[in-house]
């Protein structure tokens, strides 16, 4: 048969994670293959149209910098941009944007088609070729055999998927597509701990049955903010608002006395659900004390009616939806385009890992995505980019790379999988990165695009665009450390108008940028100072933020370097954990059955943290 059949690479599943995986391998000039149930849902949205927001930008960021495609789809698609937590520090700022779930998906669709290396091929996998412990190919469910040095799985929410509706089940991978049936067989059968997750979505409603005039508009950013660091003021689409509805006590009241009639009430679902993510019926069952709760009516594009009501993911009957829909301010005339479901899924324990997302009992066999039990496209998307790496890699021959939890969000979204596993569906947090003002969203490429450059990420274009602003931060940097500003001349009176008080002294204007009060705006144009303020507001940003916390970031990166020159020091074997204050009692009960002999051996056990490690360290100073 003339026909490809032996590629270096396969990816299986063009969802988020797949897409990633694919591009980067492809990047990484691996002849890979992206085989998906169907080319038309490649990149397709299951839930809502939406990408970022707090801790998930910094992730969809870092996707970019190392030269992913998230953040551009998002720039093309995007038709409601924010910054969350604006007035807060940069750490938890965080770029959420309403995508035009059709745009969206044509925009990864494009980058795939025109990505070299790539082919795309649309079949369901049915089986894994494997021999003895490593895995050789794939053979889809009508036969056609492929062979790989290496394979990732990216197989989302569809293995073994059950659909649930009120009590009524059926079997399918999402809405509308069909499960994946044979392999999640094939893989139970390999030496993978399987359990069962669950995830939900609401009813969709028709935008020309909404009264808008009763619920409260939120319009986006004005400048509209970009997702990539590649992203351009101007490449969006149109842009529309949001709008904001309340539950209320009527719609509790349906709820709880319907709650016989839900799937994970009554016992029929045992997959655990999103506990950052709860079912509407979750929320008015555990937070019973709550007169109301938000719903943000997002539009899913342009060029439809449809809205997605964002905070009422159920799996209530369809009888029982409508009247919740309906019992909300605004929605009373809603029409449910459709109805909202909760779906199981099989998942597998993401401890059976390595960093490099491969597999542990089967070589060259990668997981990336839902299948890890994470939830989100933006972490499916970066596991994927670095299982599509590390599978790259593999086919080289070249030793896998994972960043550490100081140097990525997807660091540590790694780290926390492979080594406490999850219970629930995993998503990101900025809480969850003990190292959070170093691993900002604003920096994301200057953390990690010369990384990617090196692994054979970033292509030409990205690269002297990196390398532009990394200079530009640097040039500004030295013009503000140069810069003098003269008490009692018009500059410093300048800044004493501004800060309401004299300047006492000389002041460079990087040191006066470290002042609360003083903005970089505030200090581009003083009069008699030489040299030309940037106008590029990523630099000025830069410059800002990096002068305005350099203490702080400079305390932390002091903490990283200390528990790094520490990790050999030795945890005396007479050590009684359950004496160290400040360390939670699950910890204390893990230190004591491991008995690490060093502090580096102690942070290698699972859901040992760092910040755990730093107490042991302050203890072990102290009983010195
Ligand atoms: P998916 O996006 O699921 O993509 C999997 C891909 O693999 C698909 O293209 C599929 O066709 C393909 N595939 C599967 N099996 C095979 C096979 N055998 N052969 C070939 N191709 C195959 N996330 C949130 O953050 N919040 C939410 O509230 C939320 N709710 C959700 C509700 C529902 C009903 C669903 C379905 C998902 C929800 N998600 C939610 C999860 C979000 O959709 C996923 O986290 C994200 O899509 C995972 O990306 P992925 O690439 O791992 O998998």
């Amino acid at each position: 048969m003339d026909y490809p059949d032996r590629f270096d690479v396969i990816v299986i599943g063009g969802g988020h994670a797949g897409t990633e995986a694919a591009l980067a391998s492809a990047r990484m000039g691996c002849q890979t293959l992206l085989l998906t149930h169907n080319i038309e849902t490649l990149g397709q949205m299951s839930c809502n149209p939406a990408i970022g927001g707090i801790g998930k930008s910094h992730l969809v960021k870092e996707i970019d910098a190392l030269g992913g495609a998230m953040a551009l789809a998002t720039d093309r698609g995007g038709i409601q941009f924010r910054v969350l937590n604006a007035r807060k520090g940069p750490a938890v700022r965080a770029t959420r944007a309403q995508a035009d779930r059709v745009r969206y998906k044509a925009a990864i669709r494009g980058m795939l088609e025109q990505q070299p290396n790539l082919t795309l091929f649309q079949q369901a996998a049915g089986d894994l070729i494997v021999d003895g412990d490593s895995v050789r190919g794939v053979v889809t469910e009508t036969g056609i055999r492929f062979h790989a040095e290496s394979v990732v799985l990216c197989t989302g929410t569809f293995l073994g998927g059950v659909i649930h509706i009120g009590l009524d089940r059926s079997r399918g991978g999402r809405a509308g597509d069909p499960p994946s049936n044979a392999l999640a067989e094939r893989l139970r059968a390999l030496p993978f701990n399987v359990a069962r997750l669950k995830t939900g979505t609401p009813p969709r409603l028709d935008a020309k049955s909404v009264d808008f005039s009763q619920l409260e508009e939120q319009p986006g950013d004005s400048p509209t903010p970009v997702m990539s660091y590649l992203g351009e003021r101007g490449m969006h689409p149109r842009q529309v608002s949001c709008h904001i509805a309340h539950t209320n006590a009527r719609t509790h009241e349906i709820i709880l006395a319907n709650l016989d009639r839900s799937p994970m009430y009554s016992g029929v679902i045992e997959g655990v659900g999103p506990r950052y993510c709860p079912s509407i019926e979750d929320k008015v069952h555990r937070f019973a004390d709550k007169a109301s709760h938000q719903v943000f009516v997002e539009p899913e594009g342009l060029d439809t009616h449809e809205l997605y009501p964002n905070g009422i993911s159920t799996s209530l009957p369809f009888d029982v939806q409508l009247q919740v829909v309906r019992s909300i301010k605004g929605l009373e005339n809603a029409h449910v385009t459709r109805p909202g479901y909760a779906i199981e899924y099989d998942f597998f324990d993401p401890r059976d890992l390595k960093h490099s997302l491969e597999t542990k009992f089967i070589h060259n066999l990668f997981f990336a995505g839902q299948i890890n039990g994470t939830t989100g496209y933006e972490e499916a998307g970066a596991q994927g980019l670095l299982a599509g790496l590390n599978a790259a890699r593999r086919a080289k021959g070249l030793d896998s790379w994972s960043p550490r939890r100081d140097e990525a969000y997807l660091g540590v979204l790694v780290d926390d999988l492979i080594t406490m596993g999850t219970q629930e569906p995993y998503r990101m947090f900025t809480s969850r990165a003990e190292y959070r003002l170093l691993l900002r969203e604003d920096n994301a490429d200057l953390r990690l695009t010369e990384i990617g450059r090196d692994l054979g990420l970033v292509d030409d274009d990205r690269w002297t665009a990196f390398c532009a602003k990394r200079e530009a931060v640097e040039r500004e940097q030295a013009r503000l450390k140069a810069s003098w500003v003269q008490p009692g001349t018009a500059a410093g009176d300048a800044i004493a108008d501004k800060t309401g008080q004299p300047l006492a002294h000389e002041y460079s204007l990087l040191d006066l940028l470290k002042r609360p009060e003083l903005e970089y705006r505030d200090l581009a144009s003083l009069p008699g100072i030489e040299g030309q303020p940037v106008d590029d507001d990523a630099v000025a940003e830069q410059v800002q933020i990096q002068a305005k916390y350099q203490g702080y970031i400079a305390r932390q990166q002091h903490e990283i370097d200390k528990l790094k020159r520490h990790e050999a020091t030795p945890l005396p074997a007479e050590l009684d954990f359950e004496q160290v204050e400040g360390l939670s009692h699950e910890i204390r009960q893990k230190l004591s059955a491991a008995r690490p002999e060093t502090l580096a051996q102690a942070g290698r056990i699972a859901g040992v943290t760092p910040a755990a490690v730093s107490i042991l360290l302050v203890h072990l100073k102290k009983r010195r």
